[in-house]
């Protein structure tokens, strides 16, 4: 453990699996006390007992990021129980239908995805930047995706959402700057959660196929993306924002 978050108020969605999860441990082990939210409080909460367990310091809170009333509030529950809002990870995020071409996909479908991958960054940073802008400090990293930097098949709702989650990103860090507020985005390729599992289930010849398109020739651990966006929330990427921070073993180098 390092001490790069310490004194540090972190708020974390999507923070009862996969990557949030493990950033929310991350955060933790460098000293940040903890909002950790998600739609789903057995797992959220889990997270919370977990941290709490190894002595660190975190509280749950349940909100579904697509509800502007959930994320005000969200943000509301932090500020009334640590007194600040310092660096937030708005991570929260769902595949939708990955193996749908568009002629076939559902307008039900594509205004899910884009209500809790894309809508819920807007939400986010509209009340965690309200809050930072008074401090005239404070750190946003979005998760994006690889597919918010190239193109895909199947999934034309998840790669619009994640090219959004790029561009909104650049208009905050752009927007904010002259506050003190630095904004940035890390785009994962394929980790290892269960979103990837729902994504290719136990399809080897997939996995395979898709593997070799990695140079890295595997797929990323979620705590491999977790140690990306601490370092960019921390003080060491002090003059970093408005990027989008590939983390996916070189995948679009290629
Ligand atoms: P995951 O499914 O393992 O975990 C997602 C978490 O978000 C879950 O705890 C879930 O309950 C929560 N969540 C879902 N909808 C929510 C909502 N409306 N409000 C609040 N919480 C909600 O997924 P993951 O793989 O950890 O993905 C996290 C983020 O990373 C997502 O934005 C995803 O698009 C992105 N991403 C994942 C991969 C990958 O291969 N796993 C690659 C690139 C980007």
């Amino acid at each position: 453990m390092s001490d790069r978050m310490i004194n540090k108020i972190v708020l974390v969605t999507g923070g009862g699996a996969g990557i949030g999860q493990a950033a929310c441990h991350a955060f933790a082990r460098e000293g940040a006390r903890l909002v950790v939210s998600d739609i789903d409080p057995a797992s959220g909460s889990a997270t919370v007992d977990a941290i709490r367990n190894d002595g660190g310091d975190a509280h749950f809170v349940q909100a579904d990021v697509s509800k502007a009333a959930d994320v005000k509030a969200m943000v509301d529950q932090c500020i009334e129980t640590y007194g600040q809002l310092d660096c937030a990870f708005n991570n929260a995020g769902i595949e939708g239908d990955v193996a749908v071409p568009i002629t076939e996909a559902l307008e039900e479908t594509w205004d899910r995805v884009l209500d809790v991958n894309l809508k819920s960054v807007f939400l986010c940073m509209k009340y965690q930047l309200m809050h930072m802008q008074q401090r005239g400090t404070g750190s946003i990293v979005n998760t994006a995706s690889i597919a918010g930097l190239v193109g895909g098949t199947f999934g034309a709702a998840y790669f619009a959402s994640k090219h959004g989650v790029v561009g909104l990103t650049k208009a905050a860090a752009i927007e904010y700057g002259r506050a003190g507020i630095r904004v940035n985005a890390v785009c994962p390729g394929v980790i290892e959660t269960d979103m990837a599992d729902r994504s290719m289930g136990d399809n080897e010849k997939l996995q395979d196929v898709v593997r070799a398109q990695y140079p890295l020739r595997r797929f990323g651990r979620a705590e491999e993306v977790a140690e990306s966006v601490v370092w960019l929330c921390s003080d060491a990427a002090s003059f970093v924002t408005g990027q989008s921070l590939a983390v996916d073993g070189g995948f679009v180098a290629t």
